[in-house]
């Protein structure tokens, strides 16, 4: 399996050499030359998610070290569940598939522990290691340290943006040991993202680095976002005979694109809905056809807060765009369904999820009861207790692997927005700070 840059100027790479590279050399993405083709009887031997993963993304990693590793890495990163719950009994209701059972409590687990275990199979190519640079305004950055510890060969570095994340957020990205180290920027999220842009940008700092990204555009991290959403939809046809429709909470679209990829190669899912918060930029492509980029504005589905999606590249790059529908749902409609789905079943979602439940509501009712639907949950709603408590009244406890990550210390370094500082930390010059 090759890879072409959407820009398609970039000379075809294997996956070894995509997952290095993160962008193409022509600042496009990368995206599958040809795709895979599977049947459902594909996958009637292998009824777990790490044995499904296995089989549905070696041929992505072909002709590379990731492929024979493959059954190994899937196994060791997959290794939590991914339930499907019902709690609500009526019956054109739909189902929650939970992704947010790994250890950071939400799913960009599912992509951080597969690029990292696909980065030790890649080995180390140089006499330094890997450097993993990241910006992050909440859950990449978690998974990213989460995944990165331990790891040989690879080391993470995460930037994130000083007073702007909330303080488990904030303990989440510094509580990793080696090879993990968090630096608060004094600056915004642009200005992380910003930093980072330049050091990539930098031949010398790159170089003597190693540089590499973990970002969402990373192939590393959204094929393996397909594997959930192939077991649920085979799950439900052997349940229905009818490939369910997905409602999928969405920012830059690694997720939504995942969803997209797996049916093009075959897996029996029906339309895909997009749910978005205040910011429009997807729903107002989908009305207009036009696609234009935006600063992005904070909502309380803060992890969705994306006004020029990073992933639209590459669904622009498909022949049809493949979404059925974009919703998008403003913080007022967030908090009351969150409210309404508390009251009517005693189901908690988080502020994400509830962008996602609200689209399912406002679906046709024809389309709604023709087929099962199938609602992402991507995060715990213990890692947004403030507004979820305020809304629904009550107290959201913490399941035990993020209470777990609490009770780690932290510590972090302090620099600031420049060129300067950062080469400083990357070389190990950057004292740490022990709160
Ligand atoms: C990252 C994230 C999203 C958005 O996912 P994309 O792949 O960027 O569309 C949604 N919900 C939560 C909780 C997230 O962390």
């Amino acid at each position: 399996m090759r890879y072409r840059s959407t820009r398609s100027e970039a000379p075809t790479v294997l996956a070894d050499a995509a997952l290095r590279a993160g962008v193409a050399p022509d600042g496009g993405l990368y995206m599958p030359e040809q795709l895979p083709r599977f049947s459902v009887a594909d996958f009637s031997e292998t009824p777990d998610l790490p044995g499904l993963a296995a089989k549905l993304l070696a041929p992505f990693f072909a002709d590379t070290p990731v492929q024979t590793a493959m059954a190994d890495i899937c196994a060791d990163a997959f290794n939590f569940p991914c339930p499907r719950v019902r709690p609500d009994a009526r019956e054109d209701a739909p189902d929650i598939l939970e992704l947010f059972h790994g250890p950071t409590g939400a799913f960009k687990d599912f992509g951080a522990r597969f690029l990292f275990r696909a980065f030790g199979a890649l080995g180390q190519t140089s006499d330094r290691p890997a450097t993993v640079l990241v910006a992050t305004s909440g859950d990449t950055g978690g998974a990213v340290g989460c995944a990165a510890e331990g790891v040989a060969g690879t080391r993470a570095v995460i930037l994130f943006p000083a007073g702007r994340i909330s303080a488990f957020q904030e303990h989440q990205l510094c509580c990793w040991q080696a090879p993990v180290e968090a630096a608060r920027i004094e600056g915004d999220f642009d200005a992380c993202q910003a930093l980072v842009k330049t050091a990539f940008a930098d031949p010398e700092l790159s170089r003597a680095h190693n540089l590499t990204s973990a970002n969402s555009i990373s192939i590393g991290r959204f094929l393996p976002q397909m594997t959930y959403w192939a077991r649920a939809a085979l799950d439900v046809y052997a349940e229905t005979g009818e490939p369910p429709g997905l409602i999928i909470p969405t920012g830059n679209l690694g997720n939504a694109f995942a969803a997209v990829l797996a049916r093009t190669c075959g897996l029996p899912i029906g339309p895909i809905v997009l749910a978005t918060n205040a910011n429009t930029t997807l729903a107002d492509w989908f009305r207009s056809g036009r696609y234009e980029g935006r600063p992005s504005i904070a909502t309380l589905a803060n992890a969705m807060d994306v006004g020029a999606p990073s992933n639209f590249e590459r669904l622009a790059a498909l022949e049809d765009s493949q979404i059925e529908s974009v919703v998008s749902v403003d913080d007022k409609h967030i908090k009351t369904r969150m409210k309404t789905v508390f009251d009517e079943t005693g189901y908690i979602a988080c502020p994400h999820t509830a962008t996602a439940l609200e689209a399912f509501e406002r679906l046709d009712p024809d389309p709604r009861q023709s087929r099962r639907w199938i609602v992402g949950a991507t995060a715990h709603p213990g890692k947004f207790a403030d507004i979820v408590e305020a809304v629904i009244g009550q107290p959201v406890d913490l399941p035990a692997t993020l209470r777990a990550v609490l009770e780690r210390p932290v510590r972090c370094h302090d620099i600031a927005p420049d060129k300067a500082a950062l080469a400083n930390l990357l070389g190990g010059k950057a004292h740490d700070r022990v709160d």
